[in-house]
């Protein structure tokens, strides 16, 4: 595979042409040409041979693409071939929620442990794992090597924590708390916030009916 920078859009769009793949695999399809991709995923077909030319371009011409094979690359070029383990911090709503998400598990995403620190959340199961009081973070995450924290606690108390596990080795934080994080260069992060989204459809709802009264 090629080294070379691969922009964060491309990066951004790989997610959705891998779930594509993957319901077409579901599917029993074998190849299908750009085009076709193109159709149905709402994107031009110079798009994706634009974006999938960044890995070496995995189409031969007159044959498109080879299902199988482009969802095995695009799983090697987003790391899916490992599993990842992932703990959550803040076990409320939002963080039993995404512990019993069982499209991450078919992702190779592992869920780990359950931190907060209600004692009447303490000791509950979620989806199997047993929730920990916090000051157990430390040791937990010592003894096991965590690759992400998904972080879910209110936004107040999101910095520390999240500074405090980055400290501890953690290579990524997925943050859902409505608050930017200033850590380490050296850690990852990717923010989820839910309201910013919810924000943006109320924009569209908005402008829609703006320019319906304008007709
Ligand atoms: P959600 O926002 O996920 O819907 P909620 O409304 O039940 O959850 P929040 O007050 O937002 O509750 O807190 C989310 C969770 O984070 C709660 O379970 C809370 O006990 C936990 N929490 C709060 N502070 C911390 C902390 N410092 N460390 C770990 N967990 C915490």
């Amino acid at each position: 595979m090629s080294e070379k920078h691969i922009s964060s859009a491309v990066i951004k769009r790989l997610p959705r042409y891998y779930r594509y793949l993957g319901d077409l695999l579901e599917n029993e399809v074998v190849r299908i040409s750009s085009k076709e991709l193109s159709e149905r995923m709402n994107v031009t077909a110079s798009q994706i041979r634009q974006d999938l030319n960044n890995f070496g371009g995995f189409g031969q011409q007159g044959y498109g693409y080879n299902v199988e094979h482009l969802y095995k690359e695009i799983a090697k070029i987003l790391g899916l071939e490992n599993e990842h383990s992932v703990i959550i911090i803040g076990v409320g709503n939002l963080g039993q929620a995404i512990a019993n998400y069982h499209d991450f598990k078919k992702r190779g995403f592992v869920l780990s442990g359950l931190f907060d620190v209600n004692p009447d959340i303490i000791g509950k199961v979620v989806n199997g794992v047993t929730v920990k009081h916090t000051d157990e973070l430390a040791e937990f995450i010592k003894e096991n090597d965590i690759d992400i924290a998904a972080i879910t606690v209110p936004k107040e108390k999101a910095p520390k924590i999240a500074l405090e596990v980055s400290n501890l080795g953690v290579k990524a934080i997925w943050n859902f708390a409505p608050t930017d994080l200033k850590l380490p260069d050296s850690v990852i992060v990717e923010n989820v916030h839910l309201a910013d989204s919810l924000m943006r459809v109320s924009y569209s709802i908005n402008a829609r009916n703006k320019s319906k009264k304008d007709d």
